[in-house]
């Protein structure tokens, strides 16, 4: 039984609500255990009920629990290949069961628990944001993308109005973009995201949705990144200075080790740990890892080239081929399945792969959850990134943290043997190991005791705390 001081109003009551899919539920499930070891903070982590089922076996504590609302889309949809339907279902279908579950508290609280104190929305669903604010309960918005990603959205009006955007389709995607403030010497058309690239008026609604999604954490209490000054110190100062109350927590995933001393798992796909198994065989920075996120789809000639290529690399390799990750690609799923060398597995229990002393390297799309567990774990990236802020974050890898090579637009069996041996063997592969590992030094720092992860972690648990009162 609750105390009659547990049940009054002011406890701080955090809710916590992540877009549904993997890489923000990753995130934001992270910096919400993060949280709940900070005292002081019941949290509320809301799903939706499809998502809710499949986290079901995440185990709830005393002052942490999980709720769901649905998402307006068929039961039986698979959500993977439908962000934007998915969006706009949220949009115009789970507003109204959200400001529900904010109006509960107390007697008509599921559980007893207080009001709904502070809430911390993903920023790619602003609706929420302010549905919450119009009941007076402060939000405050997570971006899960790269600051360099956000900071490039942000700036989608400014290279419109420099006549920068949008360009023809023949254009030279070489040619440097100016106006985009502290990326001016390595941003180039090729890395802008890829709605910039299918633009072909300023009044593009994709242009305009993402431009409005992106400014309108200004109208939050702060604004939550996964990232830190290790990762992205320029461009974070530019970000602040349009969103004085950032808190640059990140990489979560570290963070929040630091913090509890374990590591959650978020999946929603179940884990295959034999993959450390077969790593565990395998000699020291050998192995090439390779997975292109939860949602990137490969056609089967491009699946065959990264194949072949790998093949003629001669190097071992662990390749995430989800289900879904060539539609009807068996043939050459098993195909893959017969080479020694390689391992195949739906879902890898990816940190702990990038952490393991067999990997040598990491071919990704360039996820920005990808690319910080890499980053943080000082392996070399080779990057293939297909859309969205993607590309963006491989520009990062390769021309600003000098970790990694950048493969965009490229999808030719050659290149992906000469890029795999390029990151594993010689001269240029010690070179990437070094000044990755050098990095995963620098983000160690930054999420250790008196580092500026964890300073604005322990700031924002503050700020969190004072809202209740
Ligand atoms: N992931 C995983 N196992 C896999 C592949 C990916 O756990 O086999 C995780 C990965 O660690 C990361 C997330 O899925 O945290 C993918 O997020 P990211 O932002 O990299 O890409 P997205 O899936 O959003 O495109």
């Amino acid at each position: 039984m609750e105390s009659a001081k547990e049940n009054q109003p002011q406890e701080a009551h955090l809710l916590v609500f992540p877009y549904p899919a993997q890489g923000h539920i990753n995130t934001m499930l992270r910096l919400a255990e993060a949280l709940s070891f900070a005292g002081g903070l019941r949290i509320s982590f809301l799903n939706t009920e499809h998502n809710h089922r499949l986290l079901s076996s995440f185990a709830p504590r005393p002052n942490f629990r999980f709720l769901s609302i649905p998402d307006g889309l068929p039961d039986e949809k698979p959500r993977s290949a439908r962000v934007i339907e998915l969006f706009h279902s949220l949009r115009t279908r789970s507003v109204d069961s959200f400001r529900a579950l904010l109006l509960a508290g107390g007697s008509r609280d599921p559980d007893g628990w207080p009001p709904v104190t502070c809430v911390i929305v993903d920023g790619s669903m602003p609706f929420f944001m302010d549905a919450a604010q119009a009941l007076g309960i402060p939000a405050i918005v997570f971006r899960t993308i790269s600051a360099s990603s956000l900071w490039v959205y942000l700036q989608i009006s400014q290279m419109i109005e420099a006549g920068e955007l949008p360009f023809p389709a023949d254009a030279d995607l070489d040619e440097p973009i100016k106006s985009v403030p502290a990326m001016e010497g390595f941003l180039r058309r090729r890395d802008l995201p890829s709605i910039c690239r299918q633009a072909t008026k300023a009044e593009d609604k994709m242009l305009q949705l993402f431009a409005n999604i992106s400014t309108s954490a200004t109208r939050s209490r702060g604004l939550i990144l996964n990232t830190s000054n290790s990762l992205e110190a320029p461009i974070l100062s530019q970000i602040r200075s349009l969103f004085p109350t950032t808190y640059a927590v990140g990489p979560l995933h570290a963070l929040v080790e630091s913090i509890t001393s374990s590591s959650v798992s978020a999946s929603l796909l179940s884990e295959d740990r034999s993959s450390l198994i077969w790593l565990d065989a395998q000699p020291d920075h050998s192995v090439v890892y390779v997975s292109f996120g939860s949602l990137v789809q490969l056609t089967q000639e491009e699946f065959l080239e990264f194949w072949h290529g790998l093949v003629n690399s001669g190097h071992r390799f662990l390749w995430v081929v989800r289900p879904d990750l060539v539609p009807g690609g068996t043939e050459a799923v098993q195909m893959v399945e017969l080479e020694e060398r390689a391992r195949l597995v739906a879902w890898a229990p990816q940190e702990d792969v990038l952490r393991h002393r067999a990997v040598g390297c990491f071919i990704t799309h360039s996820g920005w959850n990808s690319t910080v567990e890499s980053a943080a774990a000082g392996v070399p990236m080779v990057c293939w990134p297909r859309a969205w802020d993607q590309l963006v974050n491989s520009r990062l890898v390769g021309e600003v943290w000098k970790v990694g090579l950048d493969m965009k637009d490229v999808c030719r069996r050659e290149m992906v043997e000469s890029m795999v041996r390029a990151v594993m063997e010689g001269k240029k592969a010690e070179e990437l190991r070094q000044v990755a590992a050098e990095m995963a030094v620098e983000i160690g720092r930054s999420i250790g005791k008196g580092g500026d992860s964890m300073f604005d972690f322990d700031r924002l648990v503050r700020d969190i705390l004072s809202l209740s009162m």
